[in-house]
């Protein structure tokens, strides 16, 4: 007997379409069928793994950083059984390096709240005395709505609340950089207020980083194909979404791989498809819609360059390393972080060769390290060997012992299509999870969430689509039983 039952269809299998997916099938006997409809042969999208030929091993395209405020990605995580696949840093410590190769290392002892914020940055030796104290007054200068600072970049209110030169270059930039993946004169401001309030400056207290000890995929995209068909959520995976048929603002049809789908008046779409791939769904009829017009302006992609390099012989460099005033942003020790342990190389004889200041004993001997600059617009037309020459002067920057012929193999990703872009006054563009289509809902990193573009981004832009999805069909059945009962009389 055919299904009759209507049809809640996502499109795009990232973790905003995952989440939109989870939510939508929780619960038994749902008198609904979810479909989610995702382009690639897997689901994670930007959350990627590859295998690589070199060592036969699934490594991730580009390194995901998490935060402990990500409190809807763990919520997911932990429905998908990986959670304890997490791991947080307690202390917050990073290790980073100034132009002038002066090793300084962050300690943030969080479990001691503010005072663990107030201590750590005051101790930081990165930064001159006066750089240390003016950071400590960033908290007191947050408004309470981002919004109000949309129309400025994060470079301009850091100067406009004190920060002296110095903690911008040195500190600020890369942080900046890193966490909404635009430099600070080009990302609104509003982003920065947002995740300094979910990170140091929570009102909670301030929280930690993480990050994840099995490969994207095994910790997202697989475990969800599983959870998700175990529900009975029909996931068809090399299967695009195109051409969308719009009648009397509903959308009444599009074309899935190669069928033409009719859509029933009691079904609807959840969109979970980056902006660069948004307009080319609709007919040219729609153009003119300010909401596809404003997804247009966030379709520019600022990209993510990550160099993966392979060592014959461990390299000592501490887990996680940032670069100041520097091309090439992180240096993270990806065997030390997926628990992969060589025996102990001791890196005395390289402490001479830079102006250090942190404990003994962080430098972890790793074989696999990777090499990440985020916002790399300006790097990606290097060629690979430029790329790797580069890289690897950074490792040598932290382990300047290593004999240049110690290197076996390089792996250059560019990820040219990796986070949109959220200039000043962003605000105004990005989109509510309600479309104008009556049946047409948006999600991805794109909504209008107020975080940068990233993986709790995502998320919640999903939970929110599916969330509102739910309050829509239980109104239309409760407004449907209220008529039955007006006019038929029936319970
Ligand atoms: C290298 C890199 C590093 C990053 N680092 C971090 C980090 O440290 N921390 C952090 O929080 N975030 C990070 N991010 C950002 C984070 O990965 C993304 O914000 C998030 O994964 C976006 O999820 P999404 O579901 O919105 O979009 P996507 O993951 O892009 O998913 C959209 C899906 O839609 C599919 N699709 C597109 N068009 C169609 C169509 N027509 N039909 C069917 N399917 C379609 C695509 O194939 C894709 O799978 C990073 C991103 C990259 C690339």
């Amino acid at each position: 007997m055919p299904d009759t039952r209507p049809v809640l269809y996502i499109v795009g299998g990232g973790l905003a379409g995952i989440s939109a997916a989870e939510v939508l099938s929780r619960g038994e006997g749902r008198p609904r069928r979810v479909v989610l409809l995702e382009a690639r042969p897997r689901l994670g999208g930007r959350t990627s793994s590859y295998r690589e030929n070199h060592d036969g091993q699934m490594h991730d395209t580009g390194q995901h950083l998490f935060m402990d405020a990500y409190t809807s990605t763990r919520s997911l995580l932990r429905t998908l059984g990986t959670e304890a696949c997490l791991a947080f840093l307690d202390p917050l410590s990073l290790y980073m390096m100034d132009r002038n190769e002066k090793l300084s290392f962050l300690e943030l002892p969080l479990h001691n709240g503010r005072l663990g914020l107030l201590s750590g940055i005051l101790m930081f030796p990165g930064l001159s005395v006066l750089s240390r104290l003016s950071m400590l007054k960033i908290g007191r200068a947050l408004p309470k709505r981002e919004s109000s600072v949309d129309h400025m970049d994060a470079r301009t209110f850091l100067r406009n609340n004190g920060q002296t030169a110095e903690a911008i270059e040195k500190f600020w930039e890369l942080l900046i950089v890193s966490a909404t993946n635009l430099p600070s004169d080009q990302v609104s401001a509003s982003l920065l207020v947002s995740v300094l309030k979910e990170s140091l400056f929570s009102a909670g207290g301030p929280k930690t980083l993480g990050y994840n000890t099995v490969p994207l995929a095994e910790l997202i995209g697989n475990p969800a194909l599983e959870v998700l068909t175990g529900r009975g959520v029909e996931v068809r995976c090399q299967t695009s979404v195109s051409q969308f048929c719009i009648r009397q603002g509903r959308l009444t049809g599009m074309r899935v791989g190669k069928d033409a789908v009719t859509l029933g008046p009691e079904d609807h779409v959840v969109v979970a498809v980056p902006p660069w791939s948004f307009e080319a769904l609709f007919p040219s009829t729609e153009m003119n819609d300010p909401l596809i017009q404003n997804i247009v302006r966030l379709s520019r992609p600022s990209p993510i360059l990550s160099v993966h390099l392979w060592f014959k012989d461990p390299v000592p460099v501490p887990m996680i390393t940032g670069f100041s005033e520097s091309e090439m942003h992180w240096v993270f020790n990806r065997d030390f972080m997926m628990g992969r342990a060589f025996p102990a190389v001791h890196p005395d004889r390289q402490l001479a060769d830079f102006s250090y200041s942190g404990p003994l004993g962080d430098f972890y001997p790793g074989k696999m390290l990777s090499v990440v600059v985020s916002g790399a617009s300006g790097c990606l037309d290097a060629n690979d060997e430029e790329l790797i020459g580069r890289a690897l002067k950074t490792v040598l920057r932290l382990s300047p012992g290593t004999p240049a012929g110690n290197l076996s193999f390089a792996r250059v990703i560019r990820e040219r299509f990796a986070t949109p872009i959220f200039p000043p006054g962003q605000g105004m563009w990005r989109p509510p999870a309600h479309s104008f289509l009556d049946n047409l809902w948006i999600a991805g990193d794109m909504q209008d969430t107020g975080l940068p573009a990233t993986m709790e981004g995502a998320v919640r832009s999903g939970v929110q689509a599916a969330v509102e999805i739910e309050r829509r069909l239980e109104r239309r059945s409760g407004d449907d039983r209220k008529y039955l009962v007006e006019k038929k009389g029936m319970p």
